[in-house]
């Protein structure tokens, strides 16, 4: 379904949480404002983040799992719910104010943040 990588097939070791020290992580896509894909790895303990996983099995089929079937729709959806204003520069999505959002809003934004500010545009100027 995604492009596959050239990666060996097995995965190299996971890290342990930088924070914590919890082996067990959390895998979700997050699309970066350039339009592309990436493993996001956070704590499953702790929730911080630790960087990104291989873009390969079984981080991708993980991150499949967790993945919302409409996110930008979902932001938008969570976002109002959570008086959250998502402010866009037409390329990414900053969450105004950050420390008040959901985790489930902050994970549907990573999902299609590029799409979400492309539909949005660019709100930013308009503050
Ligand atoms: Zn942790």
């Amino acid at each position: 379904m995604y492009p596959q990588d050239t990666k060996p097939a097995t995965p190299p070791a996971e890290p342990r949480c930088e924070e914590c020290g919890c082996a067990e992580m959390v895998y979700c896509w997050h699309e970066f404002a350039n339009g592309t894909r990436h493993v996001r790895r956070s704590c499953a303990s702790c929730g911080k983040w630790n960087g990104f996983a291989p873009r390969q099995p079984p981080f991708t089929e993980a991150a499949d799992q967790q993945r919302f079937d409409t996110a930008a729709l979902d932001a938008l959806i969570l976002a109002e719910q959570e008086g959250i204003e998502l402010v866009s520069d037409s390329r990414g999505i900053f969450l105004r104010p950050w420390n008040k959002a959901s985790e489930r809003l902050k994970r549907a934004v990573r999902q299609q943040q590029h799409l979400l500010a492309s539909l949005l545009g660019n709100t930013a100027r308009r503050n």
